[in-house]
């Protein structure tokens, strides 16, 4: 019955309410979280369970999504499920305080990990690709990354443009899952935004949840709007289809110099994810399938006439980054020699906030009531009064975010931060002041959580950027202390052999337990963060590593 209503396959929906499915509040987090990942608005492709990043899937197959349901449904306290590339493969005997769910997604010993080896046994129906929160099941959408890359595009502005993107255009490639976020983060942060993608479906997806302002098939319409709105100082955002090379030329050619340059088309997967300039989608998907090795040689190529464009625009004055999706390897790949002259998002931008433990805090209200996001926001509010950046950002997410499936909210928080407002929403929870638990979540990529040699932990200032300990430390930290599921992945936003990273979710249900466990969790997480870069002679995380009295 239960399958029949929630999970009537491509139809995922998660339920909503106090009531319990499952045995138990953490089984039932875990079981909405997974139905929610699939969900159709939440989702890019349900049919194929693919939640966002090109192939990102919450479980390998239809039936494994069906298999994982049923056990969850009957999972005791003392069982933990463990899930192997997105099949589940066995129970293990464990106790109320451990996680519930244990999750390894892609893993390949690294001589063997590289795109070919993996694609191969995913065709032989062994393995998944799990991204970073569509196998962890704590995606929530777009606005899952708006805050991160509104955090970034500020963060440029800050650096740059005296804190102002009034008057600024921001160019950039792909509007999907992930990119999708990008023309709301950058109209938030005041700027006119003009985004590029092939797939006019991925625009209308946009438009619909009013991410996207306006959208056209036509440059010179789309040039016309954002040049006019630049001149006003509107923050409008316009959808163009079309391949991010040939507009990059076009702007070239027509002498238009955007202030702000970078990409989130998803270069990470050269043959399943990246569509080569001059093939049709029609006829990508056909070649994808007849030759994969021509497939890959006209995008890595693509991907360096596109780079070759950033690089030309960069020389005239953009202020050019990469946004994580592993675009100046291929581009290197490609034979774009100078890629790596564009330097990454992390480095940039986002390290000194890494150095206080700071990172994507999230969390979905399971009763489904939007107003039980409202509750938390004001809580947070009055919580943090001094925290003014938060605050704006919750106004402005409070107006601007439509939800996606199970109302969510995520914001950036730092050390201390995350502990205090777990046990804040524990004791919300606990009093009847939201109508059924909460869970709280975040991105594997975090301060402490992840090792990405071109995201993430680039340019490391001892050199460490390669070294996987870290992460496998924090997936390790939060099993012990009790975090509700637990995830370890390979490949994650930059691809097979590129990154390895650790997530973690974690209920309160208003329960002592719960208390126990985000007291535990919340603390060592970030902690973690400040641990990994306080050891790689960031000074900034040995002052906050004194300051928050953590033995280093
Ligand atoms: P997605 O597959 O949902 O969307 C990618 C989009 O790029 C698609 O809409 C596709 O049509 C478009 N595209 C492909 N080739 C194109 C071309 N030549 N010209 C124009 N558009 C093109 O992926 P996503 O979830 O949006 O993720 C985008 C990328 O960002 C991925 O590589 C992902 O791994 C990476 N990523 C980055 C971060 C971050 O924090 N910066 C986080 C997660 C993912």
């Amino acid at each position: 019955q239960f399958i029949q209503k929630y999970a009537n396959h491509p139809t995922y929906i998660p339920p909503r309410g106090p009531e319990l499915n499952a045995k138990n509040w953490q089984a039932e987090a875990a079981l909405r979280m997974f139905l929610n990942n699939l969900t159709d608005e939440v989702a890019e492709a349900p049919a194929d369970l693919v939640v966002y990043g090109g192939t990102g899937q919450a479980a390998r197959t239809p039936e494994d999504a069906r298999n994982i349901i049923e056990v969850l449904l009957e999972l005791e306290e003392d069982e933990s499920l463990m899930v192997q590339s997105g099949k589940p493969v066995g129970k293990v005997r464990t106790h109320p305080e451990a996680p519930r769910v244990l999750i390894a997604n892609s893993n390949l010993v690294p001589h063997w990990a590289t795109w070919e080896y993996f694609n191969d046994l995913r065709k032989r129906g062994l393995i998944m690709y799990g991204q970073m929160t569509a196998g962890s099941w704590i995606y929530i959408g777009s606005q899952g990354i708006l805050q991160g890359t509104y955090e970034t595009f500020a963060a440029c502005g800050d650096r740059y443009f005296n804190g102002d993107l009034r008057h600024k255009l921001l160019v950039t490639g792909g509007l999907g899952g992930m990119g999708g976020a990008q023309p709301l983060a950058a109209t938030i942060a005041g700027a006119t935004f003009l985004g590029v993608d092939v797939d006019p479906d991925r625009i209308k997806k946009r438009l619909d949840t009013r991410y996207i302002d306006k959208m056209t098939h036509n440059y010179e319409e789309a040039k016309q709007w954002v040049l006019e709105a630049k001149e006003r100082g509107e923050a409008i955002s316009v959808g163009l289809v079309g391949d991010i090379g040939d507009v990059l030329e076009r702007l070239i050619a027509d002498n238009i110099t955007p202030e702000i340059l970078t990409d989130q088309t998803s270069a990470h997967d050269p043959i399943n994810g990246y569509v080569p300039n001059g093939l049709s989608l029609q006829e990508a998907k056909e070649l994808r399938q007849q030759d994969p090795a021509k497939y890959k040689v006209l995008s890595l190529k693509s991907m360096a006439r596109h780079v070759g464009f950033m690089l030309e625009l960069q020389r005239r004055g953009s202020r050019t980054f990469d946004y994580g999706n592993n675009l100046r390897e291929f581009a290197q790949q490609g034979g774009e020699a100078n890629a790596f002259n564009i330097p990454g998002f992390v480095p940039e931008y986002i390290r000194p906030l890494f150095c206080q433990g700071k990172g994507p805090f999230r969390w979905a209200a399971l009763s489904g009531d939007p107003e039980d996001i409202r509750v938390t926001d004001e809580a947070l509010k009055e919580l943090f009064p001094e925290n003014t950046h938060m605050i704006k950002w919750l106004d402005e997410a409070q107006e601007k975010v439509a939800f996606q499936g199970l109302p969510c909210r995520i914001c950036w928080l730092g050390m201390g931060e995350r502990e205090k407002a777990g046990l804040l929403f524990n004791q919300l929870v606990r009093e009847g002041k939201v109508k059924a638990p909460i869970v709280i979540g975040r991105d594997h990529l975090d301060c402490g959580s992840v090792a990405s040699p071109y995201r993430e932990t680039e340019g490391m200032k001892d050199g460490s950027d390669a070294i996987s300990d870290w992460p496998l430390l924090n997936l390790m930290s939060n099993t012990a202390g009790g975090a509700t599921w637990v995830s370890f992945h390979h490949g994650g936003g930059v691809g097979i052999g590129y990154s390895q990273h650790a997530g973690m979710v974690i209920l309160a249900d208003g329960t002592e337990r719960a208390e126990r466990c985000l007291r535990r969790v919340l603390h060592n997480d970030p902690a973690m963060g400040i641990f990994r870069h306080a050891d790689a002679g960031y000074e900034a995380a040995q002052e906050n590593a004194r300051k928050f009295g953590l033995e280093l």
